[in-house]
């Protein structure tokens, strides 16, 4: 890749001093809400993106005004989790300074959204005083570390939860400059100016977004194949002997451009838990050195592990980890999903998992989330656990305290079921305030699913778990690609449907028909879900099905994810 010309997004980096740019001198400029072009890219790193309403872009156009900007803030929760106070004052920054909603991502993380240039620091400054951050949020380093959500459900899950603290910790930037321009040199640890340095990313960081997760067999309820790194736990008699290695896993793609798509991780071997962030590095190191920094399409590991080759990759690997790198032990998953509902914790402490359609904590007509868990926190001196389904854990909570706990969810109606789909359901933030967006996500998502929902249950499958993913792009934040039904935005109010995923995370879907509308995607599914309640083999799974019934073809590899789709006509 040498003699390529480098992206522009590399130059910005290699000027920035360590991640600084103009960031300071833009929140101070006052005749725009906006910040330079650069420090736009920069800022990612530091965990907030420029975003602008598009629902009122026109109005504004036509008034002569700028269009409405504020930015995303994103913060990291290693492991997902948070105490209750934390809970409070992220909803009180969400409220004071955002829009006020808290959206919880598919990676274990809040965002804020909406919050205004003045604003920025204020409310980045208040992320840091609950001792959390944002930090390498976003941008071209190590992200949030995902892991199973409650690392007290076993002894395994403790132990797992604290080697992805270790690997999220041995992994973040040492830039000063997100103190430096957020927080205030007064809480610089030891109050003293160091020289910067990046053992590990060096001046120009990684060539692109790097992801990390930690499953747990059988549930496999972080998508650990979707991340450029993953990390399965094994045990054997019932302590954790180490972790298989996943490497090369990634979402997004391009519409029209068929060197793009996603990828599976492939597995390399296996180490054991003291050798984790040695080859977490490893890995990292490989792709910072190797990854294409002319053309960011096609940066992720996933392309630089497919055009160098799985095995020269693993070679290289192998030549730096040398015996620590061991086979692969075997493991099954049987899920990918969370399971709802209370679950007692091996430290005695009692664990409720919370359905939050599209991961969106506010407050409408139909449920005052917020308010709801606004009570829930003040009442409860436990933890909240973000899930990877974007769905929330009120964690740690004491025998003594699950009935109080139980009136309050009774109170603000949290614990009524939801059907199969829906529980299963993820949807992207999409329109108005993503740039990227070609269609509605979150906004939408909902409506459809009572729509078919309503087929569902006359076909009496409400219950069954199918796995729904929407995104308003095929940048994939919302991993539709492992969709037993993927909808991706590509016009507005108009998707791509792909099919048969598998149920466990580990075969992606395929597509299935083009640029559909409501009416259209209703009349494309409706039949195949018909033909599912009669036809169906015991226990087989939506994704299987549609495989096997031959409405796609099976997809495990990613370089044939755009290959082998069969013409649907659209009626
Ligand atoms: Fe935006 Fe696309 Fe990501 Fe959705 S998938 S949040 S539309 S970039």
């Amino acid at each position: 890749m040498n003699n390529q010309k480098l992206s522009e997004v590399e130059r910005i980096k290699t000027d920035s001093n360590y991640l600084r740019g103009t960031i300071r001198e833009g929140l101070n400029d006052q005749i725009t809400a906006s910040i330079s072009e650069d420090d736009q890219q920069l800022i990612k790193l530091h965990g907030a993106y420029q975003q602008q309403d598009r629902d009122l872009d026109d109005e504004r156009r036509k008034q002569k005004l700028e269009p409405l900007y504020s930015f995303l803030i994103r913060v990291r929760v290693p492991g997902g989790i948070v105490t209750a106070q934390q809970w409070l004052d992220i909803d009180k920054l969400a409220d004071t300074y955002g829009n006020p909603t808290i959206k919880l991502t598919t990676r274990q993380a809040f965002e804020l959204h909406g919050v205004v240039k003045r604003k920025l620091k204020a409310t980045i400054k208040g992320i840091n005083q609950t001792l959390l951050d944002t930090l390498a949020a976003c941008g071209d380093v190590n992200r949030n570390v995902m892991t199973s959500a409650n690392p007290w459900e076993t002894e395994i899950h403790q132990l797992v939860y604290k080697d992805a603290l270790n690997l999220h910790t041995g992994l973040t930037p040492q830039t000063t400059a997100y103190h430096e321009i957020w927080v205030g040199d007064d809480l610089v640890a030891g109050g003293e100016k160091k020289e910067d340095f990046e053992p590990l990313y060096g001046k120009t960081y990684l060539p692109r977004k790097f992801k990390i997760a930690v499953a747990i067999p059988p549930r496999n309820d972080v998508d650990v194949y979707a991340n450029d790194l993953g990390f399965i736990a094994i045990a054997e008699k019932g302590k954790l002997i180490g972790y298989n290695i996943l490497a090369g896993g990634g979402m997004g793609m391009t519409f029209g451009i068929e060197t793009t798509y996603p990828r599976l991780a492939d597995l390399i071997g296996f180490v054991t838990p003291e050798n984790t962030l040695e080859a977490a590095k490893a890995i990292m190191i490989w792709q910072r050195e190797n990854g294409n920094r002319s053309d960011r399409k096609n940066a992720r590991l996933k392309y630089t592990i497919d055009r160098l080759g799985l095995n020269v990759f693993k070679t290289a690997i192998k030549e730096i980890l040398g015996d620590k790198l061991q086979p692969v032990k075997p493991y099954h998953f049987d899920s990918n999903g969370d399971s709802f509902g209370w679950k007692k914790g091996y430290n005695g402490k009692w664990y409720f998992t919370l359905f939050v359609e599209g991961g969106k904590v506010k407050n409408d007509e139909k449920l005052q989330l917020k308010l709801a868990l606004n009570d829930i926190a003040k009442n409860h001196s436990g933890s909240f656990i973000l899930t990877g389904n974007q769905n929330l854990v009120i964690g740690d909570v004491n025998e003594a305290d699950k009935e109080k706990i139980d009136k309050l969810l009774e109170k603000w109606n949290l614990n009524k079921s939801i059907g199969g789909l829906r529980r299963n359901s993820l949807a992207c933030v999409a329109l108005p305030l993503c740039g990227m967006a070609f269609a509605e996500a979150e906004r939408y998502l909902p409506s459809l699913i009572d729509k078919i929902e309503q087929e569902l249950r006359t076909l009496e499958l409400e219950e069954e778990n199918i796995i729904l993913r929407m995104t308003g792009c095929p940048n994939g934040c919302a991993r539709p690609y492992l969709g037993e039904i993927g909808l991706v935005g590509k016009s507005p109010g108009k998707y791509n449907l792909y099919l048969g995923a598998g149920f466990t995370g580990d075969r992606l879907n395929k597509l299935y028909a083009e640029l559909l509308n409501e009416d259209e995607i209703l009349a494309a599914i409706k039949p195949i879900l018909k033909d599912f309640a009669t036809n169906r083999n015991d226990g087989e799974r939506f994704g299987d099905f549609a495989v096997r019934k031959e409405y796609v073809n099976s997809t495990n590899e990613g370089v044939d994810f755009h290959s082998n789709i069969k013409k649907f006509q659209k009626k």
